[in-house]
């Protein structure tokens, strides 16, 4: 392939290339910066303000009762008038756990420490009792209640949340906590149909990081936000916050994360989504477009090479040919009369050349007009052209001059070559417009000597061809 056709393809696949980039990058990256604003200003708060509303539907209905309970006048009447018939509290527990659907319902006096609940008395709350220090804190705490993860005694320890309200007598002194529990399974199944609905991962973290709640599909093991990979530098910013929206990069998947602070919990609220499917969508799309890109290329590159093969084809032809005559022209003779020249030089092969020349022929032009002498050109070059070898070169010397490059051929055979060449011409008519134009031809026959040049042996040619015209035309001379 030419340099030219190199750089030409070069240039058209770089074009092409750039602008397919161009247009293939931009549309990929403007649909993931519509998809990115889309989660983060659309999908994702709207989910989170779903999933709040309805935990405040699920979760804040036990604070609520546990808030009643606080400030029922039974409770309280029943504390100071000195926990007298326990089986009154125990029916009042017991009735608000099944009115409410509870999974337990509790009282603890302050006075006499007792662990009331809808089946009776579980216990006496003890300071020594691990398990009872939440009593001890709730009884110190700043706030109306606290919400707590606990096993439940009284239920088999099964893991529960308990609200546990801060009770008070008429003259505003402690006098006990009650509230009610739901179990942790009841609030995680609530977590995973959210996270079934939104197809989002939903959790809850409290002040210090800790993961409170969470669905099933959750990592093994991960206890607080610090152990989550790409989320542990943002932790400390999501806690400080009452809301946000973040982003971080998790197992190669783009996470958005959606926070919110509930303060009846004392928890965040996070909602994560993951940008991997729908971004696969575009980084399909994407490939898509290249692969177009890619055949576009390829289809363009190889038309164009076509069409610039065939054109310099065509132009390489035109330059080598008479337009005339179809056969070849002097340019093409010098090549090919080098290559023959080196060729005898080499082999010590036959090389005779034709030199020939139609007689009078301007005469025919005054005759007969221009037109008619080429189509007598044209005739006269079918007629030398069925009078050669194939292997012979004919060409066009100039005019109505000719050139006959007879290879592996000595002069004696040259020359009866010619003499063949100028009988047909003789005896050849040319009909035009009903007028039969007759001509003849003069020819100069040399052959190739050892340390001829193209020039010395045209000269000899030439010579010859010139003895034929003064000799009186229509004859063939050796040189
Ligand atoms: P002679 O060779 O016998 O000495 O006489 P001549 O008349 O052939 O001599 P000359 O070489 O002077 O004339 C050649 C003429 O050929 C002159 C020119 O106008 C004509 N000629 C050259 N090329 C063409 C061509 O392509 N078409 C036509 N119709 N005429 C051409
Ligand atoms: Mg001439
Ligand atoms: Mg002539």
């Amino acid at each position: 392939m030419p340099r030219k056709q190199r750089r030409l393809n070069l240039v058209v696949s770089l074009i092409l290339v750039v602008g397919f980039l161009a247009t293939s990058l931009t549309s990929f990256f403007v649909a993931r910066a519509s998809l990115r604003t889309q989660i983060s200003q659309s999908d994702l708060p709207l989910t989170s303000d779903n999933i709040y509303s309805e935990i405040q539907r699920d979760l804040l209905r036990p604070i609520f009762i546990s808030s009643l309970m606080a400030t029922d006048t039974f409770v309280r009447d029943w504390v100071i008038q000195g926990e007298l018939d326990e089986s009154r509290m125990v029916r009042y527990l017991k009735a608000i756990q099944s009115q409410y659907g509870a999974f337990t319902a509790f009282f603890v006096s302050e006075k006499t420490r007792l662990y009331y609940h809808s089946e009776g008395i579980l216990k006496r709350v003890s300071e020594a009792e691990p398990r009872d220090v939440w009593y001890f804190r709730v009884q110190t705490l700043r706030e109306p209640y606290e919400i707590n993860v606990d096993p439940d005694m009284a239920n088999r320890d099964a893991m529960t949340i308990f609200i546990n309200y801060r009770v008070f007598d008429y003259d505003g002194n402690y006098i006990g906590a009650t509230g009610v529990g739901l179990t942790v399974q009841a609030v995680k199944s609530i977590i995973e149909n959210y996270q079934s609905r939104y197809s989002r991962r939903i959790y809850f973290v409290d002040k210090q990081g800790v993961i409170r709640l969470h669905g099933r599909e959750f990592p093994e093991g991960v206890a607080n936000i610090s152990q989550i990979e790409g989320l542990a530098p943002l932790a400390r910013e999501t806690l400080a916050q009452p809301a946000g929206y973040h982003t971080y990069d998790s197992d190669g998947k783009s996470i958005h994360l959606n926070t919110r602070y509930i303060s009846e919990f004392g928890w965040h609220l996070f909602v994560e989504q993951a940008e991997d499917a729908k971004l696969r969508e575009i980084w399909n799309t994407l490939f898509l477009n290249l692969a177009i890109c890619a055949g576009v290329t390829l289809v363009v590159l190889v038309l164009t090479n076509v069409t610039v093969s065939a054109y310099q084809d065509t132009i390489e032809r035109l330059a080598i040919t008479d337009k005339l005559t179809g056969i070849y022209n002097r340019r093409a003779f010098d090549l090919l009369c080098r290559e023959s020249l080196l060729d005898a030089a080499r082999n010590g092969s036959n090389l005779s050349v034709i030199l020939l020349d139609i007689d009078g022929f301007k005469g025919i032009n005054d005759r007969f007009g221009h037109a008619a002498g080429d189509r007598v050109l044209v005739a006269v070059v079918r007629a030398l052209q069925a009078g050669v070898r194939v292997s012979d070169i004919l060409c066009r010397w100039g005019g109505e001059e000719f050139i006959i490059l007879l290879k592996n051929c000595p002069l004696e055979q040259a020359a009866h070559t010619a003499e063949k060449l100028r009988t047909a011409i003789e005896t050849m008519t040319t009909l035009v417009e009903q007028r039969e134009i007759r001509i003849t031809i003069s020819l100069g026959v040399a052959q190739y000597r050892p340390g001829d040049t193209e020039e010395s042996l045209l000269k000899r040619a030439d010579a010859a061809l010139y003895r034929a015209k003064e000799g009186g035309r229509n004859r063939t001379e050796r040189g």
